[in-house]
């Protein structure tokens, strides 16, 4: 089949296989340029490791520690006549390249908030690694079924407080700027993104594993969260998702305690901005991310995914110095955060409109940043030539 993006508001409905497949090994690449990460992680689990910072939190402990990964997914496969999701054809890479490169590599396609996808995944470690010794906690989903109650939770994104929010807004697919007005959740959006969103799956999942004794000593689980500038709190950490992300530091905290017998630790990562296709449905933050994007390249300290869960591995989590913030928490947004990027990025914000837009934001760079989540716009791929799109991913097949 010949491949080429359908874009339909903040998704794309299809997705390039060898396009994806170049986007997995340019992060692979990013990895082994950096060099072996002394003391990484040797048996990882990863939940949501198919895109975004989950699939790059695989590739940074498979090529950079020579680590054996079991990856957690919900992604639709695909068939000769239609295209699977991009996270299906970025773990049918992933296995692929860490198969060829001598490790182990096994994923799981499925619902992870479920019990029965916990105990599957408890089942292959006990078998294949006997433990794992660094778990990856990086879902984003719109709903979660609750396992014990069968009750289906729906995450909104919302300011709270009772006030409306109103900012400026980029119409991603045009470059307009105009402005948004988000309406306040009420108290019961709240607790359903608290249990989409929140620590409670986390918490779960390690009470699985470590229940079943196939935590090693001294483990380590992150989960990510995201804090930002002031101009996106009544929308992130303030709003619903915000919320959310107080219950997994709430989760943190329990799991802290929870793993002491095993010397283990759990973290709460601050990871920075980045077009995800979690991201792109926030209203606002695009913009922001656009005008981040910019000042970040010009300084020299734009990174993505990749770049940023190596970092995390490489210079906090396996480097004995994880510089935790007054919070407990580890910060890979710090140079999103540096002062002199935030001024910058606050001044911008305050003049930027849709005339101004292609001077001041990176809209060239938000918009391929976004095709290359689908396999789209990478560099040294025939997009006229013929595609399988029914590839399998090897573990699964
Ligand atoms: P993403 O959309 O790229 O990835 C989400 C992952 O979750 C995918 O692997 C998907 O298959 C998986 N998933 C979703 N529902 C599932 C289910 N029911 N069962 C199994 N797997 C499921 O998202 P992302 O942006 O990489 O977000 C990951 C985490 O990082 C989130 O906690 C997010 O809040 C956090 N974060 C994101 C940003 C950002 O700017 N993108 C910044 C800081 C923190």
């Amino acid at each position: 089949m010949i491949v080429a993006p359908k874009i339909r508001g903040f998704i794309c409905t299809t997705a390039h296989p060898a396009g994806c497949a170049r986007h997995v090994a340019d992060q692979i690449a990013v990895v082994k340029n950096r060099g072996p990460v002394a003391n990484g992680p040797k048996k990882v689990l990863v939940v949501g490791s198919s895109t975004g910072y989950g699939l790059a939190s695989r590739i940074a402990a498979a090529f950079g520690s020579n680590a054996a990964t079991i990856g957690v997914f919900f992604e639709k496969p695909g068939e000769a006549d239609r295209c699977g999701t991009a996270g299906w054809y970025n773990s049918v890479a992933f296995e692929k390249e860490a198969r060829a490169a001598g490790l182990y590599a096994r994923s799981f396609n499925g619902d992870a908030f479920s019990d029965a996808m916990k105990a599957e995944v408890v089942e292959a470690v006990k078998k294949d690694l006997g433990q794992v010794d660094c778990v990856i906690y990086s879902l984003a989903s719109p709903r979660r079924t609750h396992p014990k109650t069968g009750e289906v939770f729906k995450s909104v994104l919302k300011p709270t407080g009772g006030a409306s929010y109103t900012n400026k807004n980029l119409n991603t697919g045009t470059g307009v700027v105009n402005e948004v007005t988000i309406e306040p959740a009420n108290d019961d959006e709240v607790a359903q993104t608290v249990a989409v969103m929140g620590g409670e799956d986390w918490e779960m999942w390690i009470d699985a594993l470590q229940s079943a004794g196939v935590l090693a000593n001294g483990v380590q689980t992150v989960a990510y969260s995201y804090i930002g500038p002031e101009v996106t709190w009544p929308i992130y950490k303030n709003g619903t998702i915000g919320r959310a992300k107080e219950d997994l530091e709430r989760a943190q905290r329990a799991l802290d305690a929870r793993l002491a017998p095993l010397k283990g630790k759990a973290w709460v990562s601050v990871n920075k901005a980045l077009v995800t296709q979690a991201s792109s449905a926030i209203p606002v933050v695009p913009l922001y991310i656009s005008l981040l994007y910019k000042v970040m390249k010009a300084g020299g300290t734009h990174e993505d995914c990749i770049e940023q869960m190596d970092r995390l591995f490489r210079e906090r989590l396996y480097n004995g110095d994880p510089q935790p913030d007054e919070a407990g928490r580890i910060r890979v947004d710090d140079w999103e955060m540096a002062p002199e990027v935030q001024q910058l990025v606050d001044e911008r914000w305050k003049q930027v409109n849709t005339e101004n837009f292609p001077q001041l934001g990176d809209f060239e760079g938000y918009q391929s940043s976004f095709l290359r989540l689908f396999g789209f716009g990478l560099e040294g791929v025939d997009y006229n030539a013929d595609v399988d799109t029914g590839v399998g991913v090897p573990s699964l097949a």
